[in-house]
């Protein structure tokens, strides 16, 4: 290929972030030079990257890095010479599906109806999902938040092989179980709480339906004692409490359905993995996130720990993030505007009478090494 050409939109997905950024993008010669809105141009070697199973059911093309990692950019439909020419360059994964009269149903519809596509996506839907939400029953939920963790795991899964792995070690597995009975003891829900890690660097955390509660290793790694895991476990078993995954799930998975009614078989890796990030990112309101940490801060304090310990993980977070802009922590624990003043409520909590360490040290190291 020659260039530089014209050039067209695209979002790019860091891997970290489940924001995409609009980028422009540009072929010169052999390399794809990537222009944000703002900071330094991202460029990608056309021999370094590999296009991704995807979109049966649109003309977009996904890359991804060729060694493994997480970025991902899509070319959306509109721009079908660039895509095709970037078929030709870059090798696939693995086949691409075949690709049914998505365009000629596209074309099919009018201004009135994307129109109101637009609006049951935008409104209709969100609406519909807080009140499906109180009509789900425990089974139901159950099985969304399992589909989802399964979801979660194979577009997280960068050898494209079996999804993310679950570190079960059993010592590790044990200390964990130690430290979640702790805290379960003191709480209600509609169906047991499972917890589990997955091996992977991020240092995130996030509660699914059904009562999932997933740690990264990174998570793990990143905290400086287990009084911090602890709290972080807390503050997710308040979403599952809020049962704030489950609204989240079925708003992005009714958008999704929906896509699907529409176009077909859209249930490409691209869309996978967007709604993993959407679950994983989990962009709850901000009082959304203030009542799950009052209801850790109330469990800890109930389970004798200290409910401080959110606020030492919560400043940690934050000093990691100001050292390394390299790799920013995309959890929705620390991206908060408002983190200071979660910190500051963390610290304010009063101290039970009687605090006894949630792991002693030998079960701390066990859950350190769970995922090895
Ligand atoms: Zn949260």
């Amino acid at each position: 290929m020659s260039g530089p050409e014209a050039s067209v939109f695209v979002d790019y997905f860091d891997g970290r972030s489940a924001v995409p950024r609009r980028m422009e993008l540009t072929i010169d010669g052999t390399r794809l030079l990537l222009l944000p809105a703002e900071g330094s141009t991202i460029v990608w070697p056309l021999d370094r990257m590999r296009r991704l199973p995807d979109q049966a059911g649109s003309d977009g093309l996904t890359l991804a890095p060729a060694d493994g990692g997480p970025a991902r950019l899509y070319i959306p439909d509109g721009a079908a010479d660039l895509a095709d020419a970037l078929r030709v360059a870059i090798p696939a994964r693995a086949a691409p599906p075949p690709i049914p009269n998505f365009r000629a149903r596209l074309v099919g519809l009018s201004a009135a109806a994307l129109t109101s596509v637009a609006l049951i996506l935008f409104v209709l839907v969100p609406l519909m999902a807080d009140q499906l939400a109180t009509l789900l029953p425990p089974e139901g939920e159950a099985a969304l938040g399992d589909a989802t963790l399964e979801q979660i795991r194979s577009a997280l899964d960068e050898s494209g092989r079996d999804g993310l792995a679950f570190c079960t070690a059993a010592p590790g597995r044990a200390a964990l179980g130690r430290m979640t009975d702790r805290l379960a003891k003191h709480t209600e829900f509609p169906f047991p709480l499972k917890v589990h890690v997955l091996d992977h660097e991020m240092v995130n955390a996030f509660a699914l339906p059904g009562g999932h509660v997933v740690l990264f290793r990174g998570l793990i790694d990143a905290a400086n004692d287990p009084d911090e895991v602890a709290a972080v476990l807390a503050h997710e078993m308040g979403h599952v409490a809020g049962r704030d995954a489950t609204r989240g799930a079925l708003r992005s998975a009714g958008s999704i359905g929906i896509l699907g009614l529409i176009f077909g078989d859209f249930a490409g890796g691209t869309v996978a993995l967007f709604l993993a990030n959407q679950l994983i990112e989990a962009q709850y309101s901000q009082a959304t996130e203030e009542r799950a940490d009052a209801y850790g801060i109330a469990l800890m304090q109930k389970a004798g720990l200290p409910p401080e310990a959110l606020g030492r993980f919560f400043e940690t977070l934050r000093q990691q993030e100001g050292a390394r802009d390299e790799r920013s922590l995309l959890d929705h624990l620390s991206s908060h505007p408002a983190l200071l003043d979660r910190i500051e409520a963390a610290a304010r909590a009063a101290r039970p009478a009687q605090v006894s360490p949630v792991l002693n040290d030998a079960d701390w190291q066990a859950l350190r090494a769970i995922c090895r």
